[in-house]
């Protein structure tokens, strides 16, 4: 569950913690995890890893060449074959998972301070929220690899020969997979591809965003330490367009699971087209807040803001467009504001930061130009709407009101700490209004009238429609987007068909055997 402006009193003991001072953040080194050990790049490119906070190099990494990524991805092949990995039994497979998870458990103080030292977050969000996060996913997975179930049908033959037609389905693994992920939650997200992929019985090849690789690279360690067979996963870094593409476009690979911008999913899907690559895509979204003349006001206003800023609207569920019934637009509007202008913006080791830095300096460009444009197009700033005056990526938590559906902040997704709030004169154009866009990934609703709630959230196309929350994410609950927000689901029952296919077994039994 994704939460931040409600913080735990538990996870603030946390952060004073650190701030007290827990054991030093050892960067991993820039090596390449392929076939079960450690291989140092060929090539001579280093890319940088810029601390958000400072904007200071704290390290670098290896940028993967098409040639380190065919061994990788031969391994990964070699293992899919092997006896080892085939005859395993399932129950060991989720055993491998636990023991990963227990491991993370052990090293997650570690493993939360590295996140926040690459992506920015406060190092209570990373050890409350990811790390928790990270682990229930492994756990959810490892009870998986146990309970992949298969049919047995009665056939209904057009045709009567004396026999007596049936047919089993077993659910295969798609074999070696490609996970890409993005930056926004490093490490759960290398968890999300990594433990669907072994429960399943498919063997990985993961290459995490270049702008935070150093918890998935970490993990490579863990991953070794709890014993699953050589090449099972593989993890290369390296530039999207370059490393990433190679593993797309690799014969071998026979999945694709990416987490990332709608933009470069399409570039994927493009290229997975032609040897007819399983895909799945977890994709961009415009997601809208709802507010109902009869909603609870006070807890309506804390929810869009917690749909929208934390992780710095980092995520791809952010709640950047927020519809509000025109007789309470201005309450709903002045509130967010106040909400926005208390956060305190600061680097995730500091004692009192509540939100911390965009990614990268490309995020601050786009945020700020995203802004710029909504207000060149009329609409109004209540809050923030510019950078902090310090080094880092910090970016004020943004209000603006008297937008429009046609400007282009209302269209394109931000990613950042940003918030349109829009007027709804009529509940019946409600639907049209969440709807009018490209992507369908999440949306919520606040309104205290079950009948209202429940009819509205079937109008909205969205992979997730929240009631009374938001970005409420559970491995229980298929995850994905309609539209442009992707292809397929996470999580759930729904992930067994994501990473498996089914294999059909049809028999014709002699109708007069036994007499
Ligand atoms: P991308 O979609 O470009 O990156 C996501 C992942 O895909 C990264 O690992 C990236 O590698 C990799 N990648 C990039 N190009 C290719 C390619 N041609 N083939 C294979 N892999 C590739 O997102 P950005 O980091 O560029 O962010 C841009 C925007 O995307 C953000 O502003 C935001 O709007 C959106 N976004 C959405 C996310 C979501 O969860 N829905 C997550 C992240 C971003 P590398 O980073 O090393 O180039």
């Amino acid at each position: 569950m994704v939460s931040l402006v409600a913080v735990q009193p538990e996870a603030r003991m946390s952060r004073t913690f650190e701030r007290r001072g827990g054991p030093p953040v050892r960067p991993p080194g820039g090596k390449f995890l392929i076939g079960g050990a450690w291989r140092e790049p060929m090539s001579n490119d280093r890319i940088p890893v810029i601390d958000p906070s400072t904007e200071e190099q704290i390290v670098t990494i290896g940028a993967a060449t098409a040639e380190e990524v065919d061994l990788a991805v031969n391994a990964a092949r070699i293992t899919f074959e092997s006896a080892a990995w085939r005859k395993m039994r399932p129950l060991d497979r989720g055993r491998l998972l636990e023991k990963l998870a227990l491991l993370i458990e052990r090293d997650a103080d570690e493993l939360a301070r590295l996140e926040t030292l690459d992506s920015g977050k406060p190092y209570y969000v990373t050890r409350n929220i990811d790390l928790k996060f990270t682990v229930d996913a492994l756990r959810y997975y490892g009870g998986w690899s146990s309970k992949i179930a298969g049919e047995y049908l009665t056939l209904s033959p057009f045709f009567d020969d004396g026999g007596i037609y049936r047919a089993y389905t077993e659910r295969r693994p798609v074999g070696v997979v490609a996970g890409i992920t993005p930056w926004n939650f490093p490490l759960g997200q290398a968890i999300q591809k990594i433990a669907p992929a072994l429960a399943f019985g498919c063997t990985i090849i993961l290459k995490p965003s270049e702008e935070a690789s150093l918890t998935t690279l970490r993990l490579g360690d863990l991953i070794l330490e709890a014993g699953f067979p050589d090449g099972a996963v593989n993890i290369v870094t390296g530039y999207g367009a370059t490393t990433g593409q190679a593993l797309v476009e690799h014969p071998l690979v026979r999945k694709i699971a990416f987490t990332g911008s709608t933009a470069t999913g399409k570039r994927i899907l493009a290229s997975a087209a032609p040897q007819m690559k399983r895909v799945s895509l977890e994709l961009g979204g415009k997601s809208p807040t709802i507010i109902l003349a009869d909603a609870d006001l006070d807890k309506a206003i804390a929810g869009a803001a917690n749909a929208i800023f934390p992780n710095s609207g980092q995520i791809c569920t952010a709640g950047s467009r927020l519809f509000v019934d025109d007789s309470i637009f201005a309450d709903v509007v002045q509130g967010v504001a106040d909400v926005a202008r208390n956060l305190r913006l600061g680097g995730g080791f500091e004692e009192q930061t509540q939100l911390g830095p965009l990614i990268s300096s490309r995020q601050m460009e786009r945020v700020s130009a995203l802004v710029a444009s909504g207000i060149a197009e009329g609409a109004e700033p209540v809050a923030g709407a510019s950078r902090l005056d310090r080094a880092g990526f910090f970016y004020q938590p943004t209000v603006l009101k008297n937008g429009r559906p046609d400007m282009r902040v209302a269209r394109e997704e931000v990613f950042g700490p940003v918030v349109l709030a829009m007027p709804i004169k009529d509940i019946r154009e409600i639907g049209a209004f969440a709807n009018d866009t490209e992507y369908g990934l999440g949306a919520s609703i606040w309104t205290r009238d079950i009948d209202k709630a429940h009819l509205l959230a079937e109008q909205i196309e969205a992979g997730t429609v929240w009631i009374n929350t938001h970005n409420v994410l559970d491995t229980a609950v298929p995850f994905g987007g309609v539209k442009s927000s992707g292809l397929g689901r996470e999580f759930g029952s729904e992930a067994v068909n994501s990473y498996t296919e089914p294999h059909a077994v049809c028999m014709r039994l002699d109708g007069q055997a036994l007499g």
